[in-house]
């Protein structure tokens, strides 16, 4: 069984670095968030982030809440 673990692994992993550079290039989200510049992980751009984990968590907070009143 380890053999067949380790190629699922090696696939799942060459699956995932295509699919980052692919969106890396197609640029999805953005390198640093529109609020504060903080660096925004390539997983999250390939996600079409936009903003650091604080302010997406933040703004998905205000919105769940229907905004401010
Ligand atoms: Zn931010």
């Amino acid at each position: 069984m380890p053999d067949f673990m380790d190629h699922v692994q090696e696939r799942v992993q060459r699956d995932l670095d295509v699919a980052i550079s692919e969106a890396t290039r197609h640029g999805v989200g953005l390198p640093f968030c529109e609020e504060c510049d903080a660096p925004i992980s390539l997983l999250r751009q390939e996600l079409g982030a936009r903003l650091c984990v604080a302010h997406q968590t933040a703004k998905e907070a205000g919105q769940a809440r229907g905004g401010r009143r």
